[in-house]
């Protein structure tokens, strides 16, 4: 570029101090630092599902015949088979690269510079992100000690004229429903309430059925957990007509690929095989957690997701967390000033939670 200046001096001033999303590490990564293959990883740090897709999506991936065609750029086939399985009609889903594109959309239609986002923490860390990246600003409303949403406090935040409130039920981290009564209370208010459920399959509690009668209601969801495609990218929304008009045509085209799109389909195909490995993991969840309080370091959060969030007492939580690492067992770990030395540990398959006790056992009461 000609002129003293190179074009960094020309990018959008505020995304020079975003700070980056905090993403999980690929596997190759944790391969390298313990010393073990891709197979000997135990991955609890994800929220990921360990028995993998349905094995009709496999089938389907490899016998597709149309990759070097642009997919349908308004998911038709995708959609219809959505709207019996979400129970809301066509026109008001939407899907896009993962939900992470849906929250960038949600963003991209309603986010000007300065504009205010209110976000409950602790929480998913894509709302302060995207906020963040879009030139918004957010508004922190903390939740209260068993990590409820703060209904008073987003109702004044709202006063003083934020647009938008994300609230993820069950929350990541900490595993909890919102109860419906505080969403209705919501609902009243003049902003736009995002309900991320992207949990929703291992909690059962939805409240898709109320966006019909609230237009400032958009409900998130996603085939990256219950599914086991969140290496392809596929999560939907169910948005108020208005708005789902609205976003078809800002949308970029052709956002969920050709695989994502059959991965999704073929999953929708063969809910019983994946109703099964959520019940597993459902089960599963029960029994970490029982052996997770068992630890007198160690509290539990009760989760209606596939996670369980663990407070760490008399012990360091980031020494468990890297003595974990050592011996290939991944886990989130956080110290921030809402959890203070706190750990979340995905729920995997039961020989998983085995070895991860034995590892605590060693870590814990040594
Ligand atoms: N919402 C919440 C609450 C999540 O925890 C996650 C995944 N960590 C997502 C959305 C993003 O899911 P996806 O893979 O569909 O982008």
């Amino acid at each position: 570029m000609k002129g003293k200046e190179g074009p960094e001096k020309l990018i959008r001033s505020h995304l020079i101090s975003v700070t980056p999303y905090a993403y999980v590490a690929p596997l190759e990564a944790a391969t390298a630092e313990s010393g073990v293959t891709v197979d000997r990883i135990i991955k609890l740090d994800g929220n990921e599902n360990p028995y993998g897709c349905s094995p009709k999506v496999k089938r389907a991936l490899l016998e597709y015949p149309f990759y070097h065609i642009y997919p349908d750029s308004e998911q038709r086939e995708l959609r219809q088979a959505l709207q019996s399985y979400v129970g809301a009609p066509l026109e008001s889903i939407i899907a896009g690269s993962g939900s992470d594109e849906l929250i960038e959309f949600v963003m991209r239609l309603f986010i000007d510079p300065g504009d205010r986002v209110i976000n409950c923490v602790p929480t998913f860390g894509m709302y302060q992100f995207s906020t963040d990246a879009w030139g918004g600003r957010v508004t922190t409303v903390p939740r209260n000690a068993s990590f409820g949403v703060d209904i008073a406090a987003v109702k004044r935040a709202a006063a003083e004229g934020a647009k938008i409130v994300f609230i993820a039920s069950p929350n990541n981290p900490s595993g909890n429903v919102t109860p419906r009564e505080d969403i209705l209370q919501l609902l009243d208010l003049p902003i736009v309430v995002v309900l991320d459920e992207a949990y929703y399959e291992f909690s059962r509690k939805t409240l898709v059925p109320l966006v019909r009668e609230h237009d400032n209601l958009i409900v998130l969801r996603t085939f990256s957990k219950w599914a086991g495609l969140a290496g392809l990218r596929v999560g939907y929304g169910v948005f108020p007509d208005k708005i789902a008009k609205l976003l078809l045509r800002i949308k970029p085209p052709y956002n969920v690929n050709a695989a994502a799109q059959v991965a999704a389909l073929e999953s929708l195909k063969d809910l019983d095989y994946l109703r099964g490995t959520v019940k597993a993991i459902v089960a599963e969840r029960q029994r970490l957690f029982d052996r997770l309080a068992a630890f007198q370091k160690l509290r539990p959060s009760p989760s209606e997701a596939n996670f369980i969030l663990c407070s760490v007492v008399n012990h360091d939580a980031q020494s468990i967390y890297q003595e974990l690492k050592r011996r290939a067992i991944l886990i989130r770990y956080f110290n921030t000033p809402l959890l203070k030395n706190y750990i979340r540990i995905s729920v995997g398959k039961p020989e998983h939670t085995d070895a991860l006790v034995a590892a605590l056992n060693d870590i814990l009461l040594k």
